[in-house]
């Protein structure tokens, strides 16, 4: 009796359920949504993949999440695996944004709709959509940040300032980059920045996986052989993890103290040892992208998608990936400061003000 009565308390509790949820997802109840993402080594993605299931739950997908620890192969058999195994749609944060053609193909065979994620998928005509952030515009304001940390636009210089740049192989360093260079470029130009190393263009200064190690060991090289007797006013790094490595290198050489301040540093996510950083004055700045809203807009996608709706974007000429150009959902970076990283982070929800104490 007693567990007849369970089984028919679960069964109106499932009934339930399900009117509860086909309110919000009807016909597409149940489909499987592949979400691949590059790496657990940066907390960005961590959260990315946690916002992604959570939105995609609440609307009544089932989800199968994968991180591919920066490996290439990894995350091609990890997508291949999900061909397979019958998702309806797939979110991609690239590793390299090249190297997934051959499957993309088999899941356009299946029908399968491909979100681009954050990073472009490139050359391959089998992406729908890109769901992202205004990337020229991240580079646009982490560069407004050095001119505003340094004083250019009050005509204080000439500074001394170094360069770095994202992975090779996502297409968002390039747009980071360029953004950048879009502020800096007049002021290296008049003779108020100056890169002493020389070293401009993105094949000298990317920073291959986005690696902090990898810059550390850039900017040991750079600090010995141009800064022996000049000092380093200001570097742009697109990436919290690269800030890190820089950060950590310039204080082997004593930079840090009264008499040899920090250079003003950029950086980008908005990581919580890097808000950290902003603090103790090591880093100067960094941008806050909302993976919240990210995941909001990428879900919105899905659901259209495979309901067969309208899918809603807001640029269709910037992401040219080679092939074709990607229809794109471009939200908006905001910067963060010292002073309002509470207002953006805190207040927002975002984070908790106990993760800084
Ligand atoms: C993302 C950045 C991130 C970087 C390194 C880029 O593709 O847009 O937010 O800092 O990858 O993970």
């Amino acid at each position: 009796m007693l567990k007849l009565k369970t089984t028919f308390l679960a069964l109106a509790l499932a009934g339930a359920a399900t009117m509860a949820t086909g309110l919000t997802a009807s016909a597409q109840d149940k489909a499987t949504v592949g979400i691949a993402m590059p790496t657990k080594s940066s907390a960005r993605w961590i959260d990315d993949g946690n916002n992604m299931v959570k939105v995609l739950k609440e609307r009544g997908y089932n989800t199968d999440l994968q991180y591919a620890e920066d490996d290439i192969p990894n995350q091609l058999s990890q997508v291949e695996n999900m061909v397979t195994k019958g998702a309806k749609a797939l979110v991609i944060a690239a590793i390299d944004g090249t190297t997934l053609s051959d499957v993309l193909k088999q899941a356009k065979a299946k029908g399968i709709i491909v979100i681009a994620y954050d990073r472009l998928i490139r050359g391959t005509p089998n992406v729908d959509y890109y769901a992202t952030f205004d990337n020229f515009q991240v580079g646009v304001l982490q560069a407004q940040s050095i001119e505003q940390g340094l004083g250019l636009k009050e005509g204080k210089g000439p500074f001394n300032i170094e360069l770095f740049g994202g992975s090779p192989d996502d297409n968002n360093a390039y747009f980071f980059y360029n953004g950048a260079m879009s502020v800096l470029k007049p002021y290296i130009d008049s003779g108020k920045l100056v890169v002493a190393s020389g070293q401009m263009g993105m094949d000298k200064v990317a920073t291959l996986r986005w690696d902090g190690a990898t810059a550390q060991a850039r900017m040991d090289n750079l600090l010995s052989a141009y800064y022996g007797n000049k000092k380093l006013n200001a570097v742009l790094s697109p990436y919290d993890g690269i800030s890190i490595g820089i950060i950590s290198s310039l204080k082997g050489v004593g930079y840090g103290s009264a008499d040899q301040p920090m250079p003003i540093i950029s950086g980008q996510d908005a990581e919580v040892p890097s808000i950290k950083a902003m603090l103790r004055g090591d880093q100067y700045s960094t941008i806050f992208k909302d993976t919240r809203d990210l995941a909001k807009v990428t879900a919105d996608m899905v659901d259209a998608a495979l309901g067969g709706k309208q899918v809603t974007v807001n640029d269709t000429k910037t992401y040219e990936n080679g092939v074709k150009t990607v229809p794109s959902y471009l939200l908006k970076p905001v910067v963060v400061y010292k002073d309002n990283w509470e207002k953006v982070l805190v207040e927002s929800g975002y984070y908790k003000k106990s993760q800084f104490q």
